[in-house]
């Protein structure tokens, strides 16, 4: 088998949606999930990949990812576990099984850093049901969480950095539902920030981040 090839070009970013996953993401506005820095994927009930928006495409790019993975024919319909760690494949397995069975929210935050910078991501995943079909799938959106920096800096709690959350008049916008905390300099980007839920630096606003609206709010 020949090695895997790296992005060199940057494909331009556009989403990808497998035929028969379109179902399950109904009415979800997949214009606004592009806009979203996140990225947000979907995965078939055997844990393929069959959905991503554009920020997958951009990560994929500025990560040094593989060619197969921004290639829609190449990408979807690809077993996701194969790109975690074998050390962690029955973890990840057991956690997006128990979620499609008993569809209930599940939510976990990792080391995912770089060579060069230290990076803690947060995913959330969600169930997804086709009553028609019976069909289930899983929506994944991953977030960041502060801080994002240069080795050595690797410390067990983070602190994030309170400018980038609160808003001129003083307050910080948190999502009633999944609890992250919107940017103000990227107000479409909103971020997994577990110090601020119990010790918000500010009042808290609530609001809802575009995913939670879609997905809990269908129209
Ligand atoms: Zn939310």
């Amino acid at each position: 088998m020949s090695a895997p090839l790296i992005i060199t070009d940057c494909p331009r970013p556009r989403r990808a949606v497998a035929d028969d996953f379109a179902p399950l993401l109904g009415d979800f506005d997949l214009d606004a999930f592009d806009k979203h820095d996140a990225t947000i994927f979907g995965l078939d009930s055997d844990l393929r990949l069959a959905y991503f928006n554009e920020a997958w495409v951009r990560f994929a790019c500025e990560n040094e990812g593989t060619v197969d993975l921004v290639d829609p024919s190449k990408a979807l319909e690809s077993p996701v576990l194969r790109g975690i760690t074998p050390d962690l494949r029955p973890f990840y397995r057991d956690a997006f099984r128990s979620v499609l069975d008993e569809q209930k929210v599940w939510d976990h935050t990792y080391d995912c850093s770089s060579p060069t910078t230290v990076r803690f991501f947060h995913v959330e995943v969600l169930p997804l049901h086709d009553p028609a079909t019976d069909k289930r799938g899983l929506l994944m959106v991953n977030s960041f969480t502060e801080p994002i920096g240069p080795f050595p800096i690797r410390t067990p709690n983070p602190q994030p950095n309170p400018k980038n959350y609160i808003s001129t008049e003083g307050f910080l916008t948190e999502c009633s539902h999944c609890r992250r905390f919107r940017r103000v300099d990227r107000p479409e980007q909103w971020d997994w920030l577990p110090e601020y839920i119990n010790n918000p630096p500010r009042p808290v606003s609530h609001g809802l981040c575009i995913v939670c609206l879609e997905y809990y709010y269908p129209r």
